[in-house]
């Protein structure tokens, strides 16, 4: 693979090239749409692409049939668990950007798993309550929390409520550059990641981990 295309933490470390060109099995449509998101201003966005393959390994470790992903961007990961479903499984993709959306989707087409995404474009609060109302509570296996910080705490304990036992959510930027050793008070997003990160270590409804790949990655397993 072209490793500098790659978002990996340290990409130009060689031991991290190592890591990308000794591991990397990207599908085809998985591989261009990251190049076609390398093109984009806000690219930096997406997720790195080893931390996008562990996911597809923990959903297909966990037979997962049904995700959730909260901010799709370009939908790199949305394809990406879509490809670890099975063929009626099914991956609610929340976002409010058609711009953002509308790249990805001929690369979902491509892959021929466009059927198993339900993109439902609106703020993912509401999408996460019309679940909810919809009695889909406790029928999720995977949910990834990647949209805007400031929500993560809504994001989560919706989530967890859509969550099945055994299920994970997987919480994206949970170190936000570092940021997190000193939070500003004037810093909403890091005063929020913080803040659910303090949440989680203490939360009895989950077992956890905290991993230090990408930006940091917290992996909530529901008791
Ligand atoms: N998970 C994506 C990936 O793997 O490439 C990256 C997601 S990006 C970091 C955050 C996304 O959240 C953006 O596409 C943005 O439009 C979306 N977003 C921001 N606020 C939102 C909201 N209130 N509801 C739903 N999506 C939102
Ligand atoms: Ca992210």
């Amino acid at each position: 693979m072209s490793i500098s295309k790659s978002h990996g933490k340290g990409k130009d470390n060689p031991l991290m090239q190592y890591v990308l060109s000794h591991s990397m099995r990207e599908h085809p449509a998985l591989k261009k749409l990251r190049l076609r998101t390398m093109e984009e201003s806000m690219s930096i966005m997406m997720v790195a692409c080893e931390q996008a393959q562990f996911m597809a390994n923990l959903a297909k470790l966990i037979k997962a049939k049904k995700a959730l992903e909260i901010g799709v961007y370009t939908g790199y990961n949305t394809l990406n668990i879509a490809l670890a479903l099975p063929d009626d499984g099914v991956m609610v993709a929340c976002d409010i950007s058609e711009t953002y959306t509308n790249i990805g989707k001929p690369f979902w087409k491509e892959a021929g798993v466009d059927q198993k995404i339900d993109l439902r474009l609106q703020p993912a609060v509401k999408t996460l309550d019309d679940l909810l109302t919809d009695g889909q509570a406790e029928t999720f296996d995977f949910v990834f929390i990647d949209a805007d910080k400031v929500n993560y705490d809504n994001y989560y304990e919706k989530s967890l409520q859509l969550l099945r036992k055994g299920g994970v959510i997987a919480v994206d930027n949970v170190l936000w550059g570092g940021k997190v050793l000193d939070p500003s008070p004037d810093d909403p997003d890091t005063v929020a990641i913080d803040r659910l990160n303090k949440k989680l270590h203490k939360d009895t409804r989950i077992s956890l981990s905290m991993l230090t790949v990408g930006d940091g990655l917290t992996l909530a397993i529901k008791l």
